[in-house]
């Protein structure tokens, strides 16, 4: 691989070695001729000379008469130094009075041919010619020579005359314009080569326009390119780190920004509040008012809280309806709750997006640096956690975090790792009560309640399990093993001779679930009971989400012949519309009520939803009843069955069965 400067340099040094090779030929040649030719002048004057011996001179002894001869001769002709004239080894007369005798080297002029190749460096470096004359000394033939001895110098510079001329006329042109080709190549080839290479390593500095159009449009191109990447690069980098809905920096900046904070906090050992946010109910909005809506209603509530946080408190939005705010500046804890609610009444002063008017709420979670967390996924986990507290403590409030809180946590994550494996090793049974009918004392049904043998904590109560149950989603696996196994229950009962119906909790996570009506009607065909002798459960909190589809769902079940119980009812938003719109059967009183029934108060709200009940032709079970006391009361009301210890505690299906039978006879 070669350098453009060195491929440039090897093409001029071969151009070079090319031209100048032509150079020397054409200088050897040229340099033949002339050297021909002036050999040729020489044997002119050798012959001439000759000629003028012949014809001036008749004796020998008059030869020194021919000295003016040869000696105007010689001044006459600048190629020549001398002409001597010698007979055998003698010098007869020369024009150079320091010739005396022969030369011993010499170069024989008539064998020199005009047209042959002459070396005329050797015949230089001998530098002296002879030429034979052949006459007569009074008709004594005598044979004399005559001595050309040449002027060096002149000849020299005669002969190396045109190597000059070639060297100052195509030589040194040829170099210039090999070095000005170069040149020219270098400041708009080679250099801007180079710079685009530059370019495309560094992107350093844009490079200038070019002279060559095949150049300039590649950098034209790579610019456009560049540019391109560059605004993508920097597109890219704002949507990683900022949420392209409210825009409001997105998770990925919060963290950077919460490490930050971390640092420089711990430097100063400074303390900040991280709170955790979620919309109350978003899901709802979104679901029953469509994604615009919800889009809208996070982008209001992105400005609200930005306005009420100061500039250098930090606010993300990290997930659907979660944000996160960093407060680092407050005096004492009673300015931080100060501002806290502050952002609880602001959110839940009433909107109005694309006419719908929605009123929303927001829990949060706080967690303080370094108490609660010294790195921010701690701080971010703990603030979560008090906000989920915050969720179940019945939302739109603040939560702070606590160690009681994380246990908690930690007992649920351990909890819902043993009801993974709980189903599979069988360590779930059901237990029965009996419903009872408070006139005749008759047993009439039993409730079916889970039971959980745990291997190591013995048995946990369903009030501790069902809600992780139900936050993990493995309530919908348990509940189609309760379901069915209280319907095969049925079934034995009615072997065994017990006329009575089983009632089954349906938790509204099992109830919201896709394959719920097809499980339970599966179950339903597969375990062989009546239908009618099918009660379920359900809370309030059925009713209320997703009423539409819950409503159908009960009908549904309705349609088969199964009778619905409102389990609980008086603890959630009892609502009589829901008693109006839901095909309800039995309406079961919460234990709570019962435990007041004594009091003025108890008395009237028992016997309110008593009457009303009745009015829609509900029945009503009491729950709870643990006294005679409690029992005569509910007689006096018209309350037609009731639930409690007093008949007896929730027990396994083969103890219920001889509770039944010694009860009912
Ligand atoms: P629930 O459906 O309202 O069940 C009645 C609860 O009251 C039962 O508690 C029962 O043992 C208790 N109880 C009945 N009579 C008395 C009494 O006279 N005095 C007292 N102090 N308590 C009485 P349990 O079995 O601990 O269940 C608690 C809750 O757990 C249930 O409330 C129900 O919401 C849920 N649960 C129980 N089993 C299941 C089940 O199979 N599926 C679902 N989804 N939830 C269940
Ligand atoms: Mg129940
Ligand atoms: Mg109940």
């Amino acid at each position: 691989m070669l350098t453009f400067n060195r491929y440039l340099i090897s093409i001029a040094a071969i151009t070079a070695v090319i031209l100048f090779s032509s150079f020397y030929f054409l200088h050897y040649e040229q340099q033949q001729i002339k050297s021909n030719l002036i050999i040729q002048h020489y044997k002119n004057v050798a012959i001439e000379t000759g000629y003028q011996l012949k014809t001036q001179l008749h004796r020998l002894s008059d030869i020194p008469q021919l000295q003016s001869l040869i000696n105007r001769t010689t001044a006459k002709e600048t190629t020549i130094k001398a002409i001597s004239i010698a007979q055998g080894s003698h010098i007869l007369i020369s024009s150079d009075p320091a010739i005396n005798q022969v030369p011993a080297k010499v170069d024989s002029l008539s064998i020199l041919s005009s047209t042959s190749t002459i070396d005329i460096e050797s015949i230089l470096k001998k530098y002296h010619l002879t030429y034979p004359v052949a006459l007569y000394d009074q008709s004594t033939p005598v044979n004399l020579t005559i001595i050309i001895t040449m002027d060096k110098k002149t000849v020299s510079r005669l002969l190396s005359g045109h190597l000059n001329h070639f060297l100052i006329y195509l030589g040194l042109p040829t170099t210039m314009l090999l070095i000005m080709l170069f040149l020219i190549f270098r400041k708009t080839v080679t250099t801007p080569l180079e710079t685009l290479r530059q370019y495309a390593y560094y992107q350093s500095s844009t490079p200038k326009k070019m002279f060559l159009i095949e150049l300039e449009s590649i950098r034209a191109s790579m610019v456009q390119s560049f540019s391109r990447l560059e605004a993508e690069k920097h597109a890219l980098y704002i949507s990683s780190r900022e949420d392209h809905l409210s825009g409001l920096p997105n998770r990925n900046q919060l963290n950077e920004r919460l490490n930050w904070l971390i640092e420089e906090s711990h430097r100063n050992k400074k303390s900040f509040a991280f709170l955790f946010l979620d919309l109350d109910n978003f899901k709802r909005v979104n679901d029953t008012l469509g994604h615009d809506v919800g889009d809208e209603l996070l982008i209001k509530m992105s400005s609200i809280m930005q306005k009420i946080i100061r500039e250098y408190d930090i606010i993300a939005r990290i997930g659907g309806d979660e944000f996160a705010i960093i407060l680092s500046e407050y005096k004492n804890h009673i300015e931080l709750n100060h501002i806290i609610n502050r952002i609880l009444d602001e959110i839940s002063n009433p909107l109005l997006i694309q006419n719908n008017p929605i009123t929303v709420s927001v829990s949060i979670g706080v967690a303080f640096y370094p108490k609660d967390g010294t790195d921010s996924k701690t701080l971010m986990k703990n603030a979560d956690i008090a906000m989920y507290d915050a969720k179940h403590a019945g939302k739109n409030q603040i939560k702070y975090f606590t160690e009681d809180l994380n246990q908690q946590i930690i007992q649920s994550i351990s909890i819902e790792n043993d009801l993974r494996v709980a189903i599979k090793a069988s360590q779930f049974e059901l237990y029965y009560q009996p419903k009872t009918d408070t006139v005749t004392g008759e047993i009439i049904g039993a409730e079916a309640l889970i039971r959980w043998n745990h291997p190591t904590k013995g048995l946990v109560p369903p009030d501790v399990f069902i809600p992780i149950a139900e936050q993990s989603g493995l309530i919908v696996p348990i509940g189609h093993w309760i379901m069915a196994t209280a319907m095969q229950q049925q079934v034995k009962f009615v072997e065994e001779g017990l006329t009575l119906s089983v009632s089954i909790n349906l938790s509204s996570v099992q109830f919201s679930h896709q394959n719920f009506i097809q499980d339970f009607t599966e179950a339903l065909e597969s375990s062989g009971a009546l239908p009618k002798d099918i009660d379920v459960e359900v809370t309030e909190s059925v009713l209320m989400e997703y009423s539409q589809a819950n409503l159908e769902l009960l009908t549904k079940i309705r349609e088969f012949g199964c009778t619905i119980s409102l389990d609980d009812f008086g603890t959630g938003y009892s609502s009589l519309a829901y008693l109006k719109n839901f095909p309800i059967d039995t309406l079961k009183i919460d234990k709570s009520f019962m435990d007041e029934y004594a009091d003025h108060s108890g008395k009237i709200f028992i016997e309110t939803i008593i009457n009303m009940a009745h009015t829609l032709h509900i029945k009503v079970i009491a729950e709870g009843v643990e006294t005679e006391h409690q029992l005569s009361y509910l007689q006096s009301v018209n309350c037609e069955h009731y639930q409690g210890y007093y008949c007896s505690k929730p027990v396994p299906a083969k103890d219920f069965i001889k509770v039944v039978k010694a009860n009912n006879g």
